[in-house]
């Protein structure tokens, strides 16, 4: 179960709203009760039930279960596509062990704001599914020139491009090594970000196939691609 509090041993942790009505009324924990906790950063813990009331309870953590947990050096930078599809982008990007998911506004994007707290969730239930301790860092929103601007020059920037791109399992396997891909909006990018990003040192055009790919499916496929080749 994931909670906010910095998690430790001998630390209290309260726990109330839907993760106590889960383990209350779903779980049926009972006092003295052993919970596996996680809070994102420091591992998996061990934690005892004490208090029950109604609607909230209280656990007592007592070991460490886990160490923190190494995650790949790889972003996901995806432009906001429409709700439900970017949901499943952040779903996925979790499950498929990605360190940062950067959202990026492009000039196509048909949608301009995201709902950061959605999609923290759509994270921390998707970690509580496939077991994984820390949770990917969710960046606020960043304008596609200002990323390309500040891009860090030790990180290869996959650049997934429908319009033709180095085939890319070779370019992976040619450039191990702390990555990122960009994947773009509904509308793909236009002409000038194109060129912006294949200007942009690091920057690597590559072709996810011949078809051209709904975005979250482009989003989803690259990181697999990626985590399949460097992602141990
Ligand atoms: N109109 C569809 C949609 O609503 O999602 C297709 C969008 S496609 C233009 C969105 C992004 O996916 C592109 O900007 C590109 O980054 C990536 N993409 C899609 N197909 C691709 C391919 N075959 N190779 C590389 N990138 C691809």
């Amino acid at each position: 179960l994931h909670v906010e509090t910095q998690l430790g041993e001998g630390v209290a942790v309260p726990i109330d709203g839907n993760p106590a009505h889960y383990l209350i009324a779903v779980m049926r924990v009972k006092p003295d009760d052993i919970v596996l906790l996680f809070d994102g950063r420091s591992g998996e813990w061990a934690a005892r039930v004490r208090d029950i009331r109604k609607r909230d309870l209280v656990l007592d953590c007592v070991s460490r279960t886990k160490p923190p947990e190494q995650v790949p050096d790889f972003w996901l930078c995806c432009a906001p596509i429409k709700k439900g599809r970017i949901d499943l982008i952040a779903e996925k990007a979790c499950e498929l062990g990605v360190a940062r998911l950067q959202p990026v506004l492009t000039r196509r994007a048909v949608v301009d704001k995201l709902n950061l707290d959605r999609l923290h969730s759509h994270l921390v239930e998707a970690a509580e599914q496939c077991g994984r301790t820390a949770l990917p860092d969710l960046a606020e929103m960043v304008k596609l020139d200002a990323l390309l601007k500040a891009w860090p020059v030790d990180r290869h920037l996959f650049f997934a491009d429908e319009t033709g791109g180095a085939p890319l399992e070779q370019s992976l396997r040619a450039q191990p090594g702390p990555a990122a891909f960009l994947v773009g909006p509904e509308g793909g990018f236009d002409p000038a970000e194109r060129d912006a990003i294949r200007a942009t040192p690091g920057a690597v055009p590559v072709s996810l196939g011949p078809r051209v790919l709904r975005a979250e499916t482009a989003a989803i496929a690259a990181t697999s691609a990626w985590m399949t080749l460097n992602g141990d």
